[in-house]
């Protein structure tokens, strides 16, 4: 048998993110980048500059490669079908992906798992938001159907004329109760065409402003019960819904369970620990998924893993900053996407792990913010490990 070769759709951090696993596994990868200094392209030497919006590109591209597989949710479901029907590898495939590229769908399919839904209506017109609002009162969440990310497309409606107002603009969208949840969950499996699956542990995650934060693995003090009803459900999905690759479930967590937020397959933000908390990080398990290979172990190599993201503020300068961050603690591990900085914008993120949750929240803060050029103290922990105590306790490789 000869090595495959994957083909990865968009050029994005999470393309880029595959790279070291497609190397480490010995496969050929390459991408289709919208630019050509998308970050995957500056690590990924077969690029090819094209849009994903063309069919005729995209089957162009299949034809280079044995599996297809995604950075991103937006391909156009047609052209996917019509690359399946050509007989292309695409994973996953289009019957699959509609649910985390269309919410109403993905709505509609819970209801039919009898997962545990937010109450929800599709809307189309004023007297559907009048007939939604006598259900549930204002305020509610609206939302695009598809096309939405880093909480873009989501809002919260006060009153019919905001509804209106955006209903003028959209054909579609999707009304939510506005869930009052404790905080907001997560959680990730890896499943290959053969049926095998894996599934990491539930991670606790904080959304700033609708895009990601942070993330705690495995979530802390998660009940073994909530914990075991979370497993059970995205694997009902990965397996109802023929998943392939890796997909992470958003859940809200409730005083009596969990809420399904949403669904994206592919590597998604919440796993970025298992790059150095997990046995197989995400981006591997992704590989090894698409290609049907047996799947590595999702169990946790650490007590505690925290990820939080780098999101862009003020400075430019993203490398300065490093000399401070690793000589203060040499175990924090940076992860930085080729990305120009601007407010907001997820440039990067760092893992820490350790044993005490605050002190691993605390030392994964610190470094993000600091290299995000946030005002921070740079001694914020009294409890913070001096570079001597990380060394003392073997975490560094440096002696
Ligand atoms: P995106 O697809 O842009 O990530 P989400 O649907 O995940 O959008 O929404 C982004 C954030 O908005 C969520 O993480 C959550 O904090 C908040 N949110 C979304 N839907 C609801 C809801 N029904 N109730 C309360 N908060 C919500």
């Amino acid at each position: 048998m000869t090595f495959p070769r994957i083909g990865v759709i968009g050029g994005g951090q999470l393309a880029r993110m595959m790279a070291p696993a497609a190397e480490a596994l010995g496969v050929r990868f390459s991408v289709l980048a919208e630019t050509a200094d998308a970050p995957a392209t500056q690590v990924i030497n077969e690029v090819t500059v094209g849009d994903y919006t063309d069919y005729p590109t995209l089957k162009a591209f299949a034809e280079t490669v044995d599996v297809i597989t995604f950075d991103h949710e937006h391909v156009p479901p047609e052209h996917l079908q019509a690359l399946v029907e050509a007989g292309h590898a695409v994973r996953p495939g289009p019957d699959a992906l509609i649910f985390a590229q269309d919410k109403i769908r993905m709505r509609q399919r819970m209801d039919e798992l009898g997962l545990p839904n937010p109450a929800w209506a599709e809307i189309t017109s004023a007297a559907d938001v009048e007939a939604f609002v006598s259900r549930v009162g204002y305020p509610f969440i609206l939302k695009t159907p598809r096309g939405g990310y880093d909480g873009k497309g989501v809002r919260v409606i006060d009153s019919l004329d905001e509804a209106v107002e955006w209903l003028n603009e959209v054909p579609q969208l999707l009304a939510e109760e506005k869930v009052d949840f404790t905080r907001e969950l997560a959680v990730m499996v890896g499943r290959s065409p053969m049926g095998q699956t894996a599934v990491w542990p539930v991670v606790e995650t904080w959304q700033q402003n609708g895009v990601c934060k942070e993330a705690i693995a495995p979530a802390p003090d998660l009940s073994d019960e909530k914990a075991r009803a979370i497993t059970e459900a995205i694997l009902t999905v990965a397996g109802t819904l023929e998943v392939t690759g890796v997909m992470a479930m958003e859940m809200f967590e409730t005083p009596e369970g969990f809420l399904i937020n949403e669904f994206a397959m592919r590597p998604h933000n919440t796993g970025h620990w298992t790059q150095d908390g997990a046995v197989t990080s995400q981006f591997e398990q992704h590989l090894r998924a698409v290609l049907d290979l047996p799947l590595g172990s999702p169990a946790a190599r650490e007590d505690v893993s925290v990820m939080v993201n780098i999101l862009g503020a003020d400075h430019e300068d993203l490398y300065q900053p490093y000399l401070h961050v690793m000589a203060h603690d040499p175990a924090v591990k940076v992860h930085l996407y080729g990305k120009g900085v601007r407010p907001g914008r997820k440039v990067g993120h760092v893992n820490a792990y350790g044993e005490d949750q605050q002190l691993v929240l605390a030392r994964a803060r610190h470094a993000a913010d600091f290299i995000a050029g946030v005002d921070v103290d740079p001694h914020p922990h009294p409890q913070m490990p001096t570079p001597k105590d990380l060394r003392a306790e073997g975490e560094s490789g440096t002696s």
